[in-house]
């Protein structure tokens, strides 16, 4: 039995313990925070197969240029000097090439599709009710340009085994009669599923300290002993504690850590927000992405979770409500009869999600020590991919065979 460190309570840290506990391994999690609002709960709760294509593609920093001239847009990266995103946004314009989403469809579809069941396993092992549904997701558009991009990724998902169904108006509205739908057209993915992540991420903790994971809450790791290149020390504000193994599932915080352990991360926060409209899922009854308005609606619980925009700037969560006020009038763009109001700053929830610059997660040991895993940079899909990164992770610190290649996760890739 071996000691395992895991720095980070949220989804991917919460899946490393989980399978590295059930592997027979003392796990401790430590966390800056008291795990009840990161950025693993108030996400819009997709599990999305759909997702093969990297955010670093081909028209996406023209796209994004365009966007960041606008207050309410979603998608903004904040100009600032700053090394470390002069480095990522040059690695970001670097990565957006046809070259990079060829080799990234396959490694994020076969990340996807073990992930996904995965959490068809841990659902039917029913530890707990976590509002798992196999509804699948619409991808919806009403501008031409819009419906070409989604026909022609349509057409790849099809070609890379992800079943895609492009529907005109009418196919759409039939598979959602409970509100208006506004658009030209959509693709269907029937393969997705959603949950509701403030009770996967609750269950799973409970479930973990029921079978002897120890969390420490509330204690951010500042710095590290490390001797003939191996973590000999994690240090927090309160205590020094020693580990035989660390994984570092510290979010969009990764790279502050790594920077510790004399190893430079590219990876940034981008932010989003989310608010949730009480009563309204049963209207909207699939998961969409609103294409266009760069924003999403998903029915959990008896409520409909809107998220969206993506903002590059820094380790920051306060709200900005231009942005908010752009998710909102998507929604009512893309669903009339809903009249989603502005909601109270008060309610409106923020996460950072960690980006990379390819858009590939960081899934593999550090390149300059011997006892470090990295499991971040999951950017719009870590709740998606969350249960095969635990399972990686364990495979990859217990130095077991791998249940899929993970070279194309290295961290030391750039
Ligand atoms: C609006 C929005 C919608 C989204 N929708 C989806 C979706 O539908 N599907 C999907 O798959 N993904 C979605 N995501 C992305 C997803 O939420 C993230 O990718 C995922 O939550 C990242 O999980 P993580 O475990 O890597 O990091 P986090 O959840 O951020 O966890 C990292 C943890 O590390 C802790 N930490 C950091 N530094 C330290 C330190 N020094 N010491 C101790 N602890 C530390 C933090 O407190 C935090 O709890 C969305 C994100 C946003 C913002």
């Amino acid at each position: 039995m071996a000691t395992i460190g895991i720095i980070g309570g949220g989804i991917n840290g919460l899946f490393s313990a989980y399978y590295l506990q059930k592997a027979g391994h003392q796990v401790t999690v430590l966390d800056q925070d008291n795990l009840s609002d990161g950025c693993s709960y108030g996400n819009a709760g997709m599990i999305v197969p759909s997702h093969i294509v990297p955010l670093a593609a081909p028209g996406m920093v023209a796209t994004g240029l365009r966007w960041m001239l606008r207050s309410d847009s979603p998608f903004y990266l904040r100009p600032r000097l700053n090394g470390p995103l002069a480095r990522w946004a040059w690695l970001f314009f670097k990565n957006s090439t046809a070259g990079n989403v060829e080799k990234g469809v396959p490694l994020l579809r076969d990340l996807s599709l073990l992930s996904k069941q995965l959490y068809q396993d841990f659902h039917r092992k029913n530890h707990f009710d976590f509002e798992w549904q196999e509804k699948g997701l619409l991808m919806l558009y009403q501008t031409p340009g819009v419906e070409h991009e989604e026909m022609e990724g349509a057409a790849l998902a099809n070609q890379a085994g992800i079943e895609a169904h492009v529907l005109n108006a009418r196919e759409v509205q039939d598979l959602n009669p409970g509100a208006t739908v506004n658009v030209r057209g959509g693709v269907f993915f029937p393969g997705d599923a959603h949950v509701n992540p403030n009770k996967l991420m609750a269950g799973l903790k409970k479930h973990l300290v029921e079978n002897g994971v120890i969390f420490r809450q509330n204690q951010e790791v500042k710095g590290f002993e490390i001797r003939n290149r191996r973590v000999t020390g994690v240090v927090t504000a309160q205590e020094k504690l020693v580990f035989d193994e660390i994984v570092v599932a510290a979010g969009a915080w990764s790279a502050q850590l790594t920077a510790k352990l004399g190893f430079a991360l590219p990876l940034q926060g981008g932010k989003g927000y989310s608010f949730v409209l009480a009563g309204e899922a049963p209207r909207v009854t699939i998961p969409s992405i609103l294409l266009e308005a760069r924003a999403t609606a998903t029915p959990m619980g008896g409520a409909l979770r809107c998220a969206g925009t993506m903002e590059i700037a820094g380790i920051d969560l306060s709200v900005n409500m231009k942005r908010v006020q752009g998710i909102v009038n998507g929604i009512n763009r893309f669903y009339p009869d809903l009249h989603v109001k502005t909601p109270e700053k008060t309610a409106v929830w923020s996460g950072l999600r960690p980006c990379s610059p390819d858009g590939l997660p960081f899934i593999g040991r550090l390149p300059t020590l011997e006892n470090v895993t990295l499991a971040t940079g999951h950017g719009m899909m870590g709740l998606s991919l969350g249960a095969a990164t635990g399972k990686l992770v364990s495979e990859l610190v217990m130095r077991e065979k791998v249940s899929m290649p993970v070279e194309g996760f290295t961290p030391n890739r750039f």
